[in-house]
């Protein structure tokens, strides 16, 4: 898939240890930037699509945990800030907010 791209910016390395084959769901992908919502009691977190940092309700986020990112319509896929910023002309990512 990468012959598509050549003419991207080089910005980030083809071998990212974020990339895992993301392209097969996350090309042309809408997002809506907003705050987690967990989806029920039992699913209470989700995980940053790249670099599987964790999302969750909370008013103190840190390194390891944050509270707002990117999601997918559909809510079910999310990224964070950094990796929507690094990966959006890779992916063709599209904000819709
Ligand atoms: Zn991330």
């Amino acid at each position: 898939m990468y012959e598509r791209h050549k003419g991207m910016k080089e910005m980030i390395e083809k071998n990212d240890w974020r990339l895992q084959g993301q392209e097969r769901y996350l090309i042309g992908e809408k997002f809506i930037f907003k705050k987690y919502q967990m989806k029920s009691e039992k699913w209470d977190h989700d995980h940053c699509e790249f670099c599987w940092k964790k999302f969750m309700e909370t008013d103190d986020s840190n390194d390891e945990i944050i509270n707002e990112g990117y999601s997918t319509v559909d809510n079910y896929r999310w990224i964070c800030k950094e990796c929507f910023n690094d990966f959006k002309e890779m992916f063709k990512l599209e904000i819709i907010n």
